[in-house]
C-alpha cells in the first residue's frame, strides 16, 4: 500500500509536468534559449526527484541486518521487546514498519517508510526538489491563470481555485478550466507542504536533532552547525543538494554518535 501511494504521487507529478509542457496551456512565451533552459531545468528536477525517491526507498534505515550483538552497551542503549533486541541510542521502534529504526526521525506516510540515519539525505533533497518542481509548474501555469482572471471575475476564479470539483459538477466550468485549477491547487498546496517540511527539517539539521528529540527538547547530540551538517549529510554537505548520486559517505554508523564533548564543545 505505501509503495502504491508513493508510485501514485510520483506519477501525478510527472503527469503534471507532462500536462503543462505538452498538452496544457503551454509555458509563458519564451525565446528559444530561455525555453531550452527551462526544459533543461525541468529534466534536472525530474532526475533529482526520481533519483532521491529511488535512493530513499532503496536504503534500509532499520536495524535489520545490522550487527548489534556484542556491541559495547552504554548510555542510551535500550531493549526493544517487539524486536527482542538491544537497540542503540537515538533509535526508535516504528509500529508501521514493525522494526526499530536507526536514528529514527519519523514515519513518512507519503513515502510509506521511516526516515532514519541511512535515508535522511534523500528525504531532505526530495523535499527541496519537490518544492522546486511544483513551483516551476506553478510559474509555467501563471499565464493561463492570468488569462482566466482577465476573462472572468475575481470571484469566479477564486471559486474555481477553491472548489474546482463543485464548479465542475454544477457545470459552471469546462473540463480544461477544471484541470487547470486542479493542477494549480495541487502544485501550490504541495509546494507549501514541502517548503514547510524543508524549513522544519533544515532547523533540525542545523541543531543536530531528530523530530523526536526536538519534541522533547533534547540537545544531547548538537555538535555545532558545521559538525551537525557533516554528521547528517557527509563531508560534501554543501554539494549533496545538487545531485542525488554525489558520493558523500556518512561519518558514523547510526549506532554510536559523537557528543558535544567529543568535538571539543563544553556543555553546561
Ligand atoms: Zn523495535
Ligand atoms: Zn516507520
Amino acid at each position: 500500500m505505501p509503495l502504491v501511494l508513493t508510485a501514485l504521487w510520483v506519477v501525478v507529478v510527472v503527469l503534471e509536468l507532462a500536462y503543462v509542457m505538452v498538452l496544457g496551456p503551454g509555458p509563458p512565451p519564451l525565446g528559444p534559449l530561455a525555453r531550452a533552459l527551462q526544459l533543461a531545468l525541468a529534466a534536472y528536477q525530474l532526475l533529482n526527484l526520481l533519483g532521491n525517491v529511488g535512493l530513499f526507498l532503496r536504503s534500509d534505515p532499520s536495524i535489520r541486518g545490522v550487527m548489534l550483538a556484542g556491541r559495547s552497551l552504554g548510555q542510551g542503549w535500550a531493549y526493544c521487546y517487539q524486536c527482542q533486541s538491544q537497540v542503540p541510542p537515538r533509535s526508535g521502534h516504528c509500529s508501521a514498519c514493525r522494526v526499530c529504526i536507526l536514528r529514527r526521525d519519523h514515519h513518512c506516510r507519503l513515502l510509506g517508510r521511516c526516515v532514519g540515519f541511512h535515508n535522511y539525505r534523500p528525504f531532505l533533497c526530495l523535499l527541496l526538489h519537490a518544492a522546486g518542481a511544483l513551483l516551476h509548474i506553478s510559474v509555467l501555469l501563471s499565464p493561463a491563470l492570468s488569462a482566466l482572471l482577465q476573462a472572468h471575475s475575481a470571484l469566479y476564479t477564486v471559486a474555481l481555485l477553491l472548489l474546482p470539483w463543485l464548479m465542475l459538477l454544477t457545470g459552471k466550468v469546462s473540463l480544461a478550466q477544471f484541470t487547470l485549477a486542479f493542477v494549480v491547487d495541487t502544485c501550490v498546496a504541495g509546494a507549501l507542504l514541502c517548503g514547510a517540511g524543508l524549513l522544519f527539517h533544515g532547523m533540525l539539521l542545523l541543531r543536530g536533532q531528530t523530530t523526536w528529540e526536538w519534541a522533547r527538547g533534547h540537545h544531547s547530540y548538537d555538535l555545532g552547525t558545521c559538525h551537525n551538517l557533516q554528521a547528517a549529510l557527509g563531508p560534501r554537505w554543501a554539494l549533496v543538494w545538487f545531485w542525488p548520486f554525489l558520493a558523500s559517505p556518512l561519518p558514523g554508523d547510526g549506532i554510536t554518535f559523537q557528543t558535544p564533548a567529543d568535538v571539543g564543545l563544553v556543555t553546561s
